[in-house]
């Protein structure tokens, strides 16, 4: 009854082991991707929490 999970990435049948990824390759790649984009997000160093500690 259960459609088989897909792997994000590449589209690969998800392994039980890394789902919903097919490989733990492609478990990284995304975390790689999640990791980037949050430090995307927080690259403008206008208003950072450490320029708060650097006055202290
Ligand atoms: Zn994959």
């Amino acid at each position: 009854m259960s459609a088989p999970a897909k792997c994000p990435l590449c589209r690969k049948p998800a392994s039980d082991a890394h789902a919903p990824f097919c490989s733990a390759g492609c478990q990284d790649r995304d975390l790689l991707n999640w990791l980037g984009e949050a430090y995307a997000v927080s690259g403008p160093p206008a208003d950072e929490p450490e320029s708060l500690l650097d006055k202290r």
